[in-house]
């Protein structure tokens, strides 16, 4: 086997030496590696890709001095462990092209273009196949492919640019910085094949001057690009500049030859996203083509009235600004223009949602009469906040109607939303119907159905049932008497790994009515089950369920009540938008007499005291969760991380504790019992990949240590840091982190200045976007093309113009709404056919 490229270890041994300050190589070594990987044909499984592969999404710059020695050692070992390397040299470096000032373009810049001629009489209409605008056979096929597929004149009409160029900014050869994203205008000096490393891979390489410098650039495999650009050509050139050896260099940037009328007029040109193959010329003649002949055969969607009163202006007008903008106010109002629409869609269909959820009718009427509700609240081990009382109020206002109910109850962790989704409960039940709560894990599930088991017959502990309360449901269900009630009430489990027996019978039980209340996991959307009559269904961690698991807990009875909950504070954007059929109550009370958990960041030197911490904290009788960081590539590694941590801790840090292991690939029983010894206080310790994040209650852990804190969203930290904030004791919350970059930091330190799950909940939306940090898919919401889920001011005018035509037009039945409502139902038709 081939001895690894002496470059390599001299580049690695050159930052030992300038001790880990990434300065070895211009462009730094992530690129470095990058291309060396690249040029030399490294496979993804290579131990260097490993290494690579292996680092946060920051890259070997964003890592601390000690985690880039540790880094670079495995780098070495990586390059020395055999490694099919180029032996030697160096790949080649292209030799330094000498600007030479450009020969007279020899007359062979191939004419990509269409000659200017003038435009020739296009037949068709909207709906016609791109071929009309002259698009040939091949470009048909690859519109076709694209991410977005256009296939008719109309999808290409509204195939909007990703970005615009604006020549007038173009950067001199010489002007320009690494690692940024510009453009260059120049001459092709050269074009031609290479093969490049031991690989001998293919690549075109291309020089072009501009008079200051010359640029090299790079296209794998792509023998074409060199046909297109010959000597003399004038391009335009845009991407990411890198340093090849000192040297600028940009890889497969988007290139396209230029002519004088572009330059010269210094217009913003499009730029739209494509496959290398077809090119940016292409599309755009084609779009060009398609304004001239058919921009004013647009409809608008929206009525004359509404778009007067918004200033818009016409589809046909806002498309061609779109597209070939004359101004960067152009563009943006146009584009305003488009994303109010887009808006407009999505308020109209929730709202509608709304609506018919409400006309649907037929729900049952729940009642839950006073001396119940007092003696359901006098039964609690506790008084109830204030939050939690006008919370149980409006849903048993809600549950006296025949429309059904669809709320959302929004509390912080710990805020005691399981006390008020009992009562719902106990309301279908006395009024002779059933009701269903549906928690994401077995461990939550269990847990409901425990602390509900105390909840309505208080008379015994929860101690006196942990032994057998497993076997009392042998016959499908436990029948509970709370003194408050005339008969018991059947309270039933059911998840995916009870026995199939145990299961049947639940299942036999609830169908025929025996079982009031059922808790579950999404066991309970399983086909046999059935209800006799399901009054209301309850939805825990509603954002860990999918849009259609929602809905096929409410069709399993007739138009029930439903009440979905979550801990994951909702800012006001996404109230208005993948919330908004539904009405909102928030707890905003904690319930009295526990202290905010005291947070502090900790970096690798101060590590030894939280842990210091935590020992004495159990030497007190107390106990605590360790956290492991996320492994966002595999559960398989999080899961080894995990095991190891926990053999690490056992041996070398607490040795002399009790110490439990809790992590995804353990099977639900082994999970439980876990769980069950944790909550026994049977362990002190309990070391933990990110399952716990879901609600699990043990009052008397009050220390928790995160470690890789920063890999984690802020809202998942609070939820963790909420485990330990269940009791009067003063809880701790560890943040240990090993990366101090300032952003890093800055994140950690919003946790340690607030408690208050919904600033963190905003911030947490500020960084990561709403796609991330819902999950747009899973809520059910439409793509959005252009518009964006953080403009609430938009929201609200759409919002308020999706009201007005409502209420003139329920049905969307007049001729100047035809438009809006064949949009709306393409919009929400997607999204239900893509969940179902
Ligand atoms: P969450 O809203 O996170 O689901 P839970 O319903 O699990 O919160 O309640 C958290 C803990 O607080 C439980 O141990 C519960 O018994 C307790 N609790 C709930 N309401 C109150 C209250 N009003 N006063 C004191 N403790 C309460
Ligand atoms: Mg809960």
């Amino acid at each position: 086997m081939a001895g690894p490229s002496e470059g390599l270890l001299r580049i690695l041994s050159l930052e030992q030496e300038k001790n880990y300050g990434d300065s070895a190589v211009v462009g730094g070594l992530d690129s470095y590696l990058l291309r060396y990987l690249q040029e030399n044909g490294i496979t993804t499984s290579h131990p260097l890709s490993r290494v690579l592969q292996a680092l946060p999404p920051g890259g070997y710059r964003a890592l601390h001095k000690i985690q880039r020695q540790r880094v670079v050692a495995e780098l070495l070992r990586a390059a020395n462990g055999g490694a099919p390397v180029a032996r030697g040299r160096e790949p080649e470096a292209p030799p330094p092209p000498v600007p030479a000032p450009p020969r007279a373009p020899r007359a062979t810049a191939r004419p990509t273009r269409p000659p200017a001629a003038a435009p020739r009489p296009v037949r068709g209409n909207l709906d016609s196949p791109v071929t009309v605008l002259g698009v040939g056979k091949a470009d048909v096929t690859r519109f076709g492919k694209l991410r977005q597929q256009v296939f008719t004149v109309r999808d290409l009409l509204y195939y909007f640019p990703r970005d615009y160029h604006d020549y007038s900014e173009a950067r001199k050869i010489s002007d320009l910085v690494i690692d940024e994203e510009q453009t260059v205008i120049g001459t092709v000096f050269s074009s031609g094949q290479k093969s490049i490393g031991r690989q001998r891979r293919k690549a075109t390489e291309v020089i072009v001057s501009d008079g200051t410098g010359s640029l090299r650039v790079i296209w794998w495999n792509q023998p074409w690009v060199a046909q297109r650009f010959r000597q003399g050509a004038k391009v335009a050139l845009s991407g990411r500049v890198t340093a090849f050896q000192g040297r600028p260099q940009m890889d497969a940037p988007v290139i396209e030859p230029i002519d004088e009328e572009m330059l010269s007029s210094r217009r913003r040109v499009p730029i739209y996203s494509s496959t290398e193959r077809l090119s940016q010329l292409t599309i755009r003649d084609a779009v060009k083509a398609a304004l001239d002949a058919f921009s004013d055969s647009l409809n608008d969607s929206l009525p004359p009235d509404m778009t007067r009163r918004l200033g818009f202006s016409s589809v046909a007008e806002a498309i061609r600004q779109v597209h070939f903008p004359e101004s960067a106010d152009a563009e943006r109002a146009a584009i305003d223009r488009f994303a109010f629409e887009e808006l407009l869609y999505i308020e109209v269909g929730v709202i509608r949602r709304r609506r018919e959820l409400q006309e649907a009718g037929g729900a049952p009427r729940l009642a839950l009469p006073e001396e119940v509700l007092s003696g359901y609240v006098g039964s609690l081990p506790f008084t109830l906040t204030g939050s939690q009382s006008s919370a149980i109020d409006a849903i048993v206002e809600d549950l006296g109607k025949e429309t059904p109910m669809n709320r959302l109850l929004e509390g912080d962790v710990g805020s005691g939303k399981t006390a008020v989704a009992a009562a719902a409960l106990l309301s279908a039940v006395i009024s002779g119907h059933q009701g269903a709560i549906m928690a994401p894990t077995e461990i939550l599930a269990e847990q409901h159905f425990r602390t509900l088991t105390t909840m309505f017959d208080s008379r015994t502990t929860a101690r006196d049932r942990d032994g057998p309360w497993f076997e009392q449901r042998a016959p499908g269900y436990i029948a509970l008497q709370p003194e408050y009630l005339e008969r018991p009430l059947g309270l039933a489990l059911l998840t995916g790994s009870m026995k199939q027996s145990e299961k049947a019978a639940t299942v036999a039980a609830i169908v025929s009515g025996d079982v009031d209340i059922v808790v579950g996991t999404h066991a309970l959307l399983q086909e046999g089950v059935a209800f006799s009559s399901l009054g209301i269904a309850v939805i825990d961690e509603q954002h860990r369920f999918g849009v259609d698991q929602r809905s096929a807990l409410r069709e399993k009875g007739s138009n029930p009540h439903v009440l979905v909950m979550t801990a994951t504070p909702i800012p006001r954007t996404l109230a208005l938008t993948v919330y908004g059929d539904l009405d909102i109550t928030v707890l905003r009370e904690m319930p009295p007499g526990r202290p905010p958990v005291k947070t502090f960041r900790v970096l690798p030197a101060r590590r030894d005291e939280a842990f210091d911490l935590a020992r004495r904290k159990i030497a007190e009788g107390r106990q605590a969760y360790v956290i492991c960081p996320l492994v966002e590539e595999s559960s398989a590694i999080e899961v080894r991380a995990a095991t190891q941590e926990f053999e690490r801790l056992s041996r070398d840090v607490f040795p002399d504790l009790r110490l439990g292991l809790l992590h995804g690939r353990m099977s639900a029983k082994d999970k439980d019992a876990t769980m069950i010894a944790f909550r026994d206080h049977e362990i002190d310790v309990l070391v933990s990949t990110a399952v716990v994040e879901v609600g699990v209650d043990v009052p008397n852990a009050t220390v928790i240590l995160i470690e890789g804190a920063e890999r984690f969203g802020l809202s998942q930290l609070h939820q963790f840091r909420g485990r330990v904030r269940r009791s009067s004791e003063q809880a701790f919350c560890f943040l240990l982190t090993d990366s101090p970059t300032p952003e890093n930091q800055e994140r950690l330190r919003i946790m340690e200045s607030t408690d208050n799950g919904f600033e963190l909940a905003e911030a947490d939306l500020a960084i990561r976007g709403p796609g991330e940090y819902f999950g747009t898919r899973q809520s059910g919401m439409p793509d959005l093309r252009v518009a964006s889920l953080s403009n609430v001011q938009m929201i609200e005018a759409a919002r308020k113009e999706a009201m007005l035509v409502l209420e003139r037009d329920p049905e969307l039945k007049a001729p100047e709404h035809r438009a809006i409502a064949v949009r709306v139902s393409e919009l929400w038709d997607q999204v239900t056919s893509e969940v179902s």
